[in-house]
């Protein structure tokens, strides 16, 4: 046994919050495993996030000196392969992100090494077992990797609880990787469309509505309600498909994984697809009219009652 290597990612000079979803699922699958977390990062100044990432539990860092401030696949290929040779790691952590998914399949290809992406929980049974969704998450696929000692899985980001940030740097190594010619060209960044900048993925209490509002009018009511009661809103995605609310607002499979400690469902029946963006949430309230709604599977506390009732309630309770 070698250990677990997380490799941290970082973004115009931050680190992305993937970084300690990473540093936390690696933790707990090197205590399972009882072998040393070491934790990587790749950045053209990587000492800036050596005490951020010195979290509880890492037993090392290694910085890796980029010769741009910017990702470029072909280099983050070089160091990754080169963090590989240096550590014989048994398992390698990346984000499913798209920085990630340009180098982290061709890693594995290349090593010959296990691979498996949008992974949404890691066990460690004399090997690693990855759970991802099948059959448009449908199915919960679990997969081993017999026969292959070394394993790379991509994380889904907001799927795993993050590590706290460290306070203090610990063993801080850097290790040399030749900067070799760049295979990309940064043109620049452009920030998505945010909806205001709004962030469902961080929120505490989400009041989330589905099609059971009915109709577009109906939206700022629910607007004015989450910002009564302290919740952010967010919606399944009939709301974003028929243009009442942006993407960014989207819980599921195809919008966003969130852990809120409070989900108060209004209207959705439940489907898979919502679901796998959900199942972090703490304690699930559901509000339906149909008794078989499939949300009710999921949630803690469920109300086989009409929406608009429990809206007006609501409502009165907040004054
Ligand atoms: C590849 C793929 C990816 C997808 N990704 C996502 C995703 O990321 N997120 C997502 O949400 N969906 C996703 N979907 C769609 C998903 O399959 C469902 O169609 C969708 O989640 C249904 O949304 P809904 O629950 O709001 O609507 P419906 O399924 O139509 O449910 C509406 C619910 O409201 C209830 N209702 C109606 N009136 C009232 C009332 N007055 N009071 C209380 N309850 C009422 C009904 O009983 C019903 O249960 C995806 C589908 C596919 C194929």
């Amino acid at each position: 046994m070698s250990g677990i290597l997380v490799v941290a990612e970082t973004r115009a000079g931050a680190l992305r919050d993937v970084s300690f979803e990473l540093v936390g699922a690696g933790r707990a699958v090197a205590q399972a495993a009882g072998v040393p977390l070491q934790v990587a990062v790749v950045d053209a100044e990587p000492e800036r996030f050596a005490e951020a990432l010195s979290a509880e539990g890492v037993a090392e860092l290694l910085l890796v000196r980029a010769p741009a401030p910017h990702f470029d696949p072909r280099f983050a290929r070089t160091a990754i392969e080169a963090l590989i040779a240096e550590l014989d790691p048994d398992v390698v952590l990346m984000g499913h992100t798209v920085d990630a998914l340009g180098v982290g399949p061709a890693v594995a290809a290349v090593g010959g090494l296990g691979f498996a992406s949008d992974v949404v929980a890691l066990r460690w049974e004399d090997g690693l077992v990855a759970c991802r969704g099948a059959y448009a998450d449908k199915l919960v696929a679990e997969l081993d990797f017999p026969g292959k000692p070394r394993v790379l899985a991509l994380l889904r980001p907001g799927a795993f609880a993050p590590a706290e940030a460290g306070v203090q740097a610990g063993a801080v190594r850097e290790l040399a990787v030749a900067a070799g010619e760049p295979s990309v060209e940064h043109a620049g960044y452009r920030e998505p469309a945010d909806d205001g900048g709004v962030d469902i993925t961080k929120a505490d209490f989400l009041l989330s509505i589905g099609r059971g509002i009915e109709d577009a009018d109906h939206l700022p009511r629910f607007e004015a309600l989450a910002e009564r009661i302290g919740a952010v809103l967010s919606v399944s995605r009939p709301l974003v498909d028929a243009g009442w609310a942006s993407n960014a607002r989207q819980v599921g499979q195809s919008g966003k994984t969130v852990a809120p400690r409070v989900y108060l469902a209004l209207g959705i029946s439940g489907a898979v697809q919502h679901v796998a963006g959900m199942r972090g949430a703490g304690t699930v309230i559901a509000v339906n009219t149909d008794p078989e709604a499939p949300i009710f599977n999921v949630a803690d506390y469920a109300a086989v009652a009409d929406l608009f009732e429990v809206a007006d309630e609501l409502e009165r309770l907040a004054g």
